[in-house]
This record gives structure tokens, sequence and C-alpha cells, in this order.
């Protein structure tokens, strides 16, 4: 990867040990040639690759070799790469402010003291920065800004921790910030003032927009709720859980449990939003994250953020400043247009953000990191495969949670999380993203992957382009792709896909599946059997509509709605929609069926009293994992049904009625959970159990959004391993839909180097 200060760092190393030689990129890596005793060689390789490696450089192999003396070299140097048809790409990510800047900030004797846009090679903004290629100031947003004599200097000295770090700069050359009022209205103008205003409203209960790295917050004091509900209220975001930013570990701890691996994470370059399980004495105001057992915590990753939490701001809310599901803001003028409504205040900046990046997000899944969204600090990392793309290939990616990716010879580039394309918004960003992101790479896409859905924006847009050629690849094979993709492996394993909604190759909605997939093709193997489902759009949001679907499914014609008023009514008040949908079922009316295993999950937490509306997405199996009670093992009953020509199906019915017998006789909800949870475990272990006996495969991929659910997900886990069974998932990308550019790139790129 370019721009982490590789090369310097080499030529530091080999000046100190008196080496002589160069070093270069190449389309290969980069190559070190060497001349001197063999120890300080050997010291030299130690070195480079244990304490002097850069922080943000990977190094994934190191050969070495020997060749004959060089007489006349006695001096090393830095040879000019040649660029030309690089393989490496020239963009990393944005990174979070490295210690060694933290210091200089803090040292009254720096001239960058206190200086809220202070960086290096080590950290800074790098990808939300860059306009075009090649990757050098005047093609980044810094190119407005004219370096003094002291950056200038640092930044052409190749022994300096600044040598070529494009974003370098001071309070006398570089970007400043201000603080406006709701209306535009500048407030403060110096440093040290808007610090100490922001600070001091934020405390206040006051709701701040404040220009970070990736685009707008919205932030209020975390400990304040009444402010936290104003900015729910405010930004039309109901339920969902808010993140929230502290400046040290020791503060996320008073109010979640922090395993040291999650400290790991927390600290990372990358800076992610951790999931924690709450504490219980937890100060945090209770609408933060409601319904939900866990807080979403980051370490403060800007130096602006270490300034302002200087100021006694204990925790705050960090939410994406966008309006419901729109595009992150990152615009001054936007922002203020949008937001203006929500914030008090504004904390701006005139380092203009080109490329908008939403923080991301990980939880842990068998104690292993994993991504729920993948985007700043993450991208445009490319995920480097064996499997070599002999022509350029673009992935159009799902239409929910969007992300898209290219394919560059063994580079597969995914895009951040782009959003739901359905918001006319988020499709405008969508389609400049694609085009941005395919000049930054210098991608020219022959092939064009896109889902199987023909409704899918994503796939109109795949068929809209001119002269490639387009391949439709079902969802679920998508999704079971990307776990192959990440571990480099192309089959066959037995996928097991737990989902909401995916097109099927024979008309249907798939969700709960058992695919014995390898990149080139696959056998649908097992899946839940279909239940009817009423309402197309509106189906995901009411728990009315699957739970009416599966219980004409396990009671068949003996199904009488006035059976059921006892639970319906406390579900949908009105009776007159409950009859339309069993109307809408019978005549086949704007009726599909379907095997989603989210649709189940939406039914079941309505049936426990859950609610009865996903005001987002998984808002009620969110809610329904979080109340599965301790220490159950018992579970619901399920089937696995054997026919000689259809695959084997998974038959849910007597999990239904002894659910309905349990809340009936008052079962405590979190049982209900924990044994419907259980239930589904010991079902797909079921499914994964035959799919081995009969094709003799030992290796489980999981993937679908369902995988989210972490109860589920680790249970399985657990099961699968004592079942001796090799399990992979994924650890890259999301699970969700997130995941589904990696997957289709995947299948795309073996079927043209296999053609
Ligand atoms: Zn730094
Ligand atoms: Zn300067
Ligand atoms: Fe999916």
């Amino acid at each position: 990867m370019q721009g982490v200060g590789f090369r310097p760092a080499v030529y530091r190393i080999a000046c100190q040990l008196g080496l002589s030689g160069f070093v270069y990129n190449d389309t290969k890596g980069v190559t070190i040639e060497l001349q001197g005793k063999g120890d300080d060689i050997n010291t030299f390789l130690q070195r480079l690759q244990s304490k002097d490696k850069p922080p943000l450089a990977q190094i994934a192999s190191c050969e070495t070799v020997d060749i004959p003396v060089i007489e006349a070299e006695d001096k090393f140097t830095i040879k000019q790469s040649n660029s030309a048809g690089t393989a490496l790409s020239q963009v990393t990510a944005d990174m979070t402010t490295c210690i060694d800047c933290l210091t200089e900030m803090a040292d009254e004797k720096d001239f960058r003291y206190s200086y809220p846009f202070i960086n290096c090679t080590n950290c800074g903004p790098r990808y939300s920065i860059v306009k075009t290629i090649p990757y050098d100031r005047p093609n980044t947003t810094m190119s407005v800004f004219e370096m003094c004599d002291k950056c200038s200097a640092q930044y052409t000295d190749v022994t300096n921790r600044r040598f070529h770090a494009q974003p370098v700069a001071c309070p006398s050359c570089g970007p400043k910030i201000w603080l406006t009022n709701s209306k535009g209205k500048t407030i403060q103008t110096e440093t040290d003032a808007v610090i100490a205003k922001t600070a001091q409203l934020l405390l206040e209960g006051k709701i701040v927009a404040i220009k970070g790295v990736g685009g707008f917050h919205l932030a209020a004091d975390a400990l304040n709720d009444e402010a936290v509900k104003r900015l729910r209220q405010c930004k039309r975001r109901d339920h969902k859980p808010f993140a929230m930013m502290a400046n040290s570990i020791e503060k996320i701890k008073k109010h979640a449990i922090v395993s040291n691996l999650a400290e790991e994470i927390l600290k990372t370059p990358q800076s992610p939003i951790v999931l924690l399980p709450k504490k219980k004495d937890s100060s945090i105001a209770l609408s933060v994250a409601d319904d939900v057992n866990t807080f979403g915590f980051m370490l403060c990753y800007a130096p602006l953020h270490y300034l302002l939490f200087a100021q006694g701001i204990e925790v705050l809310v960090m939410t994406s400043g966008n309006v419901s599901e729109e595009p992150l803001i990152c615009k001054n003028d936007q922002a203020l247009e949008k937001l203006g409504d929500i914030a008090d205040a504004f904390l701006m900046h005139d380092r203009e953000i080109y490329r908008q990046v939403d923080d991301s997000i990980v939880h842990f899944i068998d104690n292993q990191p994993v991504p729920l969204r993948r985007a700043r600090g993450y991208v445009p990392t490319p995920i480097i495969t064996k499997q070599t793309c002999t022509k350029d290939i673009f992935a159009t990616g799902a239409d929910l949670k969007n992300t898209f990716c290219f394919g560059k010879q063994n580079q597969l580039i995914c895009s951040e999380h782009i959003g739901d394309l359905e918001d006319a918004d988020v499709y405008h960003h969508y389609i400049e993203s694609v085009e941005h992101l395919r000049k930054l790479f210098e991608v020219e896409p022959k092939l064009v992957a896109c889902d199987l859905h023909p409704g899918y924006l994503s796939t109109r847009y795949a068929l809209s382009i001119p002269n490639v050629e387009v391949m439709k690849i079902q969802h679920h094979w998508a999704h079971v792709a990307s776990v192959m993709a990440e571990h480099n492996v192309t089959g066959p394993v037995i996928g097991l896909e737990c989902d909401g909604t995916g097109y099927g190759t024979d008309g249907a909605i798939w969700g709960c599946e058992c695919l014995v997939a390898t990149l080139d093709n696959f056998e649908r193997f097992a899946h839940l059997d279909y239940y009817p489902l009423a309402g197309s759009d509106k189906a995901s949001k009411e728990a009315i509509r699957p739970i009416i679907g599966l219980l004409k499914k396990t009671y068949g014609d003996n199904f009488k709605l006035n059976d059921f008023k006892w639970l319906l009514d406390r579900i949908e008040q009105d009776t007159e929609k409950q009859q339309i949908i069993v109307e809408q079922i019978d005549k086949k009316i704007n009726t599909i069926q379907t095997s989603s295993l989210g649709r189940v999950f939406d039914a079941i937490a309505a049936m426990a009293g859950m609610g009865n509306y996903n005001h987002f997405e998984a808002q009620l199996p969110m809610a329904l994992e979080s109340i599965i009670a301790d220490d159950i093992e018992q579970q619901y009953d399920f089937e696995l049904i054997e026919t000689d020509s259809e695959p084997l199906l998974l038959d849910l019915r007597k999990m239904i009625e002894q659910i309905i017998s349990d809340i009936q006789q008052g079962a405590d909800a979190g049982v209900i959970s924990a044994k419907f949870h259980n239930c589904l475990a010991g079902a797909l272990l079921g499914m994964a159990k035959s799919a081995r006996e009969s094709k003799n495969i030992n290796t489980v991929a999981l993937s679908g959004g369902v995988f989210c659910n972490r109860y589920l997900t680790n249970r399985l886990v657990k099961l699968l391993k004592e079942n001796d069974f090799a399990v992979l998932f994924n650890r890259a990308v999301p699970s969700n839909d997130g995941g589904i550019s990696l997957g289709q790139m995947a299948i795309a790129a073996y079927s043209i180097s296999n053609k």
C-alpha cells in the first residue's frame, strides 16, 4: 500500500545500518536491494518486520534472495516507482490520530500545540480527502492550503515522520475551525474559544453538529436523557440505538463490559464503533440504546475530538449527521440546510471532505471481531485473492445496506457502506460513488455482476451499463461466496444462509437455506418450508403479516382468526386488517411464498411482546435477542422432512404450536426467546449434518443478515465445532447485505478465469 511511509522507513533503517542499495514499488510489491555485512542485513530484516515497521504498513510476505556484489555502490536511494499499470492501490483508509501526534498536540512548545488538524504519515485523513489519483497534495482537498516553510521542510525530509504526508498542516498554514449558530451565523473563530464554547453547549444539553473526518456527527451529552430524546425526535430516528464516543477506555468501562479483545479493537488505527455488553449500573441515558443489550462505543479518532473531550466531557452521543436514512452530510452548506432544525450550533472547518465515510461498526462472533458496517478506517483497503481477475469486474451489490465492489487483478476493492438504495438521495450517491471509485482505482469493467432480483435498483443499474456482459447471481449464493472469497476457498462448502430477503431461482423469496456451493455453482440442498407472506413491502415492517402467514402454514385449513384473537389483537388492533391479510393469502393476492428466516424472527418477537413494527431493519429480532434468558438449554421441536424430488425441508410447525402454547400459559418471554433461538441452531446443525452425510463435505460457511444475531451464531458455531465441522464465517465484510458485493465479485472473477 502506498502512502504509509514504507519506503522512507526502509531508507532510514538502511542508512542507520550503513547499508547501500535501493528501494522501489512495482506491480508485485516492494523490492529492496541491500548491500553490506550479513549481520547488518539480518538486523535490517528484523527491524523492518518488527519495531521499525510503519504502523499502517502490513507485510503480507517477505522473500530474500542473494545477488552478486555491486562494486561501485556506496549509498542507499529511494528509486522513483513505475506507477503505470501498478497493482498497488494508491489510496489508503482514514486513520486515527497517532500517539506521536497526540503528544505533540499536548506539548505547549510544539508549533502544532492544540492544533485540531495535526497528522502525519502514520495517521490522519486519506480516502475522505482524495479527489483523484495520483495521491498527491494537489489532488486532495488540501490543495487550497499552501504549506508554510516549517511544514514544507518536514514534508520534504525523508527522515521525518511527515515525509510526503499529504494532509500536513499547522495553525499558520492549514485548515481552521469555527462555530456558528443554527442559522450559520459565526459565533466563535478562535480555536480555543470554539472548543470551549462547544463543550459548554454540549454540557448544557445542546445538540451540536460537529464536522469530523468522514462527515458531520450530531453530538449530545450521552448522560443527559432530555438532550438525547430531543436529538432522537429531531433526527426522526425513533428507536435505532445511538453510537457514543469517549476519550479513554476507562470511561467506556464505566458503562460497558470491555474484554481484552474489545479493548484492542477499540484502540486500532481504524477506530470503529464496537458493540459492547451494557453494564447494569451505567449512567448512560436510557434513550441512547433502548431495547438492545449492547452499547456502541468508539474512542476519539480525530485531534478535534480529543481537544473537545479535554474540556471535561464524559461521553457523547455521536450519531451520523443525516436525517433518517439519507446519506451522511459532509459539506458545510448542506449541513446548515439539512441539520439547521436539529442542531443548536455547528462546529465547522474548512478542510473539505470529498467523500463522506460513515463510522464502521464491529461486534464479536466466536470471540473474533466481525464487521457489521465496513466504512471509515477499513475502506478502500483491498481484499487480496489468489484468484486473479483476468478482466476488470464491477459488482453492484444488493439494494439494502448496499456496498459495491471492483475487481482488478488480485485485488477486490469494496466500497464503504452506501445505504438503502430505495432512498432517492442514497441512489444518487451510489451512482456518483461508483464513478468516483472507478476512476480512483482505474477500473474499466468488462463484466458486471448483480443480484438476480429483477426489481432491485442495483440490478437495473447493471443492465443499464453499455457494452458490458452482465452476470446475475442468486442472493444467497453470493452470501456464501463472500465467505469463500475471504477465506480463499473455492468450495465445495455447505453454505448455511439465514437472511431476510433474497430472490430465489424459482421466483420465491428465500431466506433460510442450506446451499452446497462452489464459486462455480450451487445446489439448494435444504431450506425452510415455504410459508405465505402477504403485502410485499409492508411484510418486512409489520409483524402481523408473517404471523398470520405462519399460523396459516401451521394450522392449514383449520386456521380460524377467531381462535387467535387473544393473541393477534395484541399485535394488530385493526381487526379488519387481519381479515384482509387472511384473504390476501387465501386468494394469493399480493402474496409470495417465502423461506425468510428474518420474517420468522419478526413474527416470534411480536408474539413474545417485543412490539409489532420494525422502525429500522431487524428492530424486532434485536429486541428478541436482547431478552434471552440465561442458561436455557431447552429448545422447541423442529422436523427435517426428506422427499425424493425436493430439497430437504425444515418444518417449524411444531415450534409455532409450542410457542403459542407457551404464550397462552404465560411463559417468560426470555425463556421463549431462548428456546426459539436454540431450536434454530439445532435445526441448522441438522441441515449441515444431512448435507455432510449426503455430499461428504465438512466445511460450513455461515452468512446472511440473521447471523448478525450473536446468540444464534455463537451457539451454532459451537454446535458445529462440537460436531467436527470446519466453520467459516465473514470476518472482512459484514454477513448482512453489505457483504453481497464481495460474493458477487468472487463468483464473477471465478467464472472468467475458468472459462
Ligand atoms: Zn500522526
Ligand atoms: Zn504549516
Ligand atoms: Fe441478504
